[in-house]
């Protein structure tokens, strides 16, 4: 079979090259069952390029990064690094990745399984069969506003400073996404900023009333603030479907929904961008968890993380639903009856290595 689809690896720091280790035994499994044939290249990044060549992201692994399909990402950081400059610590590679992609829509399902409805921190019917996305803008808003930095004043003391900023344009892009997604769901969109003390929330309401009523007539969309919204994801989080927000409030509120999961060990993600004339369209792929240094080294992490944000890549890049669904499928049945990784470790359940949990996913996908 002709390798047609190009996926970059960068497992980066941590955990993130003994997740991606799982990740590189699904690809094979794809492989090897004839489903697809990819074209795999591989770059350091964060901690791990600051090591090797002094800066988080180089050129050429920028270049690469821009050159494929899609890129699988691991995670960075880690306390080795937290004394290097701010603009090239190991994260300042991750942000730079996502805005040089020009992938601004980051997609964060909270998806509950039903093997670990007791795993999460609210109580089981709150959270049986809940299914949620939230579409956080990512590339704009106050991580990348400007003006930005420390000052120091007249007399002495400093200021901080970041700025919330929001155009009519990365407004609608986000918009869109949100609303394309509701549509292949339950077709109900909640918007969510801070339109009461922020004018950039205020026209974020004022955007995304225009575009549901100019281009989304058919899904149903209702607004409301982000402390509310914090407060109702832990109240009755099975009332959203998808929740559209900026880069901040994003950013806490999947955090949040994250914990309605049980688990940060199992959460996906794919930041997107527009598709281009040709109808190809940026994807960038990586778990929500950090590099986790705590545990790394210790053959303890979760893979299923790193794992279904493989499965979002065939959904989101390669179209490839049914593969997709196949190994989310696996999961669930691991998740059902084999043992655990130590983070969703349950009594009378073998606690299992980040190798082990990849033979059970395995031995799953081959059983199909
Ligand atoms: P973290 O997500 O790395 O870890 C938080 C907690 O969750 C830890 O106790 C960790 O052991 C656990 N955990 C995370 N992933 C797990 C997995 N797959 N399996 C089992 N347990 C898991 O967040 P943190 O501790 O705040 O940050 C650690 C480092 O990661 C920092 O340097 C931070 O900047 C970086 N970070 C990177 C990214 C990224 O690369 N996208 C995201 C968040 C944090």
């Amino acid at each position: 079979m002709v390798a047609n689809k190009s996926v970059l690896l960068m497992p980066g720091d941590g955990i993130g090259p003994e997740v991606m280790a799982q990740a590189k035994r699904v690809l094979g499994w794809l492989q090897e069952s004839k489903r697809a044939s990819f074209a795999i290249t591989e770059e350091l990044v964060g901690g791990a390029s600051i090591d090797a060549h002094g800066v988080p992201l180089t050129d050429a692994a920028l270049a690469a990064a821009k050159g494929v399909d899609a890129v699988l990402f691991g995670s960075v950081g880690g306390p080795k690094w937290d004394k290097v400059p701010f603009d090239i610590r190991p994260e300042a590679g991750l942000l730079k990745l996502r805005a040089e992609l020009q992938v601004f829509a980051n997609l964060r399902p909270a998806k509950v399984f039903d093997a670990l409805v007791e795993a999460s921190s609210l109580k089981p019917d709150l959270v049986r069969g809940l299914d949620i996305m939230i579409v956080r803008e990512a590339t704009g808003g106050v991580y990348f506003g400007e003006p930005r930095g420390i000052e120091t004043l007249p007399d002495g003391t400093q200021r901080g400073i970041n700025t919330e900023v929001y155009t009519t344009g990365e407004i609608q892009r986000v918009g869109r996404v949100a609303f394309e997604l509701a549509r292949k769901r339950q077709n109900r969109v909640c918007s969510v900023e801070k339109a009461n003390v922020m004018e950039s929330g205020l026209l974020w309401r004022q955007v995304m009333t225009k575009l549901q009523q100019d281009e989304f007539p058919d899904v149903a969309l209702s607004h409301m603030y982000a402390d509310n919204c914090a407060m109702q994801l832990a109240k009755n989080p099975k009332q959203f479907d998808v929740i559209v927000t900026g880069n901040l409030f994003g950013d806490l509120l999947s955090d949040l929904a994250a914990m309605l999961t049980g688990s940060l060990g199992l959460l996906p993600s794919a930041t997107l961008g527009a598709k281009d004339a040709t109808g190809r369209l940026p994807g960038f792929y990586e778990p929500i968890h950090g590099s986790a240094p705590d545990i790394a080294g210790q053959a303890k992490a979760n893979p299923l993380a790193q794992v279904l944000s493989l499965a979002m890549m065939l959904r989101y890049s390669f179209d490839m639903d049914e593969d997709a669904a196949a190994i989310e499928a696996a999961v669930e049945r691991v998740l059902a009856k084999a043992g655990r990784t130590p983070d969703i470790a349950a009594p009378g359940r073998a606690v299992l290595s980040t190798t082990e949990m990849g033979d059970a996913l395995l031995a799953e996908l081959q059983a199909i």
